[in-house]
């Protein structure tokens, strides 16, 4: 109780610290970074959706996409129909009546087929060099195919607003109607111009949600000055500023981070004075981004498992933040087997090639050890092993071993 008391406590102090500084003094970009976009840059995202009647059929395509976004209620809380201990809500699985529907992730490894429907050449190229930073850290891969095949997603550069209809939504869009637009891209406009909103928008194409809107509540807005900033800087009523920023998901409606990512890309910018927390004009992934969407596109691309060895003593591991440690180990011979985690309250999971899931846990005590247990035929096997306090900013460490069952 006494330990469970003090981890809050530090988690609380750590959160003050994170809202109340100024984006300023933590923000990892070169000095000189602007807090607000130029006045030549757009950086206002509305929600994209598909008309109402359109939500059943996308409901049964996402599900068709991959069998993780059905969901089933477990307890009286939602969880994804896998019922996996590391991904309990589907990705994008948010729904604004707050009736959860499905969730709205591609098939981790998919190819994603992307095309433009016009655009200048520069813009475009441009565009697709920089949406390919996700690849580098998801488990998915981009392809753009000519403007005469079909494609899962279509962009289109209509001056206005850019914006980007959420994971398999796109799936269910009219094929001849964009699932993505930019409205503001020119072929001079800056770098950080291009990387902020392509990397935005694309983060939406994988079933990412907008950070501000994060469902802990941590930012605390000053309604009043809110309004009266988005009414003159973006021409929004107070109803319209009520759906696009002050609204937060429900812890229900989402998978989330346990902390508000102030330096996400799916993030607005906050400017001083408006709430509890200043968010600079983010134009680059943050490290929680990397580490999130790579465990939703799991295996991120790189991530060497750890090689294990079946019956030998345990050996340290560590996890932080939203990472996934991953193992690796050989069974020779048939049997029962047990993997032994302590030190740190984890979510484990344990696959065999496919990937199929054979068995998955989860520590009970903050540090107590836990074990998961499984009949295994010979062949390899991989662990996946996530910290249950996320947000925890300790180092993370535990100890892990495998061994037959006696
Ligand atoms: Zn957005």
């Amino acid at each position: 109780m006494y330990t469970a008391r003090l981890a809050a406590l530090a988690a609380m102090a750590l959160l003050s610290s994170v809202l109340l500084a100024p984006a300023r003094g933590r923000n990892p970009e070169p000095a000189g970074k602007p807090l607000t976009p130029p006045a030549s840059a757009g950086w206002d995202c509305l929600h994209r959706r598909l008309p109402r009647e359109l939500a059943e059929k996308a409901a049964a395509a996402a599900v068709r996409e991959n069998p993780e976004n059905a969901i089933h209620i477990q307890n009286g809380s939602p969880r994804s129909a896998k019922g996996d201990a590391l991904e309990p809500i589907p990705l994008g699985a948010v729904d604004e009546k707050g009736v959860i529907s499905t969730g709205r992730k591609w098939l981790p490894g998919r190819t994603i087929r992307i095309k433009f429907l016009g655009g200048d050449p520069v813009v475009q190229r441009r565009v697709q060099a920089t949406a390919m930073e996700w690849t580098h850290y998801a488990n998915i891969k981009f392809q753009f195919v000519e403007p005469g095949e079909p494609a899962d997603v279509r962009i289109a550069f209509q001056p206005g607003g850019s914006y980007s209809l959420v994971g398999t939504d796109c799936l269910t869009a009219p094929p001849d109607q964009q699932t993505m637009n930019f409205g503001w891209l020119t072929p001079g406009s800056d770098e950080p111009i291009y990387t902020s909103v392509v990397l935005h928008e694309f983060g939406h194409m994988l079933g990412l949600i907008h950070e501000h809107m994060h469902p802990s509540g941590q930012i605390k807005w000053n309604y009043q000055t809110a309004y009266a900033y988005y009414q003159r800087t973006q021409g929004w009523d107070p109803d319209m500023v009520q759906a696009q920023v002050l609204d937060v998901y429900y812890n229900s409606d989402a998978d989330a981070t346990k902390l508000v990512d102030a330096q996400s890309i799916m993030m607005y910018p906050i400017p001083e004075g408006l709430a509890n927390i200043v968010v600079g004009w983010n134009t680059r992934l943050s490290a929680t981004d990397k580490e999130f969407i790579g465990r939703h596109y799991y295996p991120p691309p790189g991530l060497k498992p750890t090689e294990l060895v079946v019956g030998a003593a345990p050996v340290f591991g560590a996890v932080r933040g939203e990472q996934v440690a991953a193992y690796r180990f050989r069974v020779h011979e048939g049997g029962d087997y047990l993997v032994q985690i302590s030190g740190l309250a984890v979510a484990v999971r344990l696959l065999a090639a496919g990937p199929r899931k054979m068995a998955e846990g989860e520590s009970v005590q903050p540090k107590g050890r836990m074990t998961v247990g499984a009949k295994l035929e010979p062949g390899e096997y991989t662990l996946q092993v996530l910290r249950k306090d996320r947000g925890g900013q300790d180092s993370g460490q535990f100890r892990i071993a495998v061994r037959q069952a006696r």
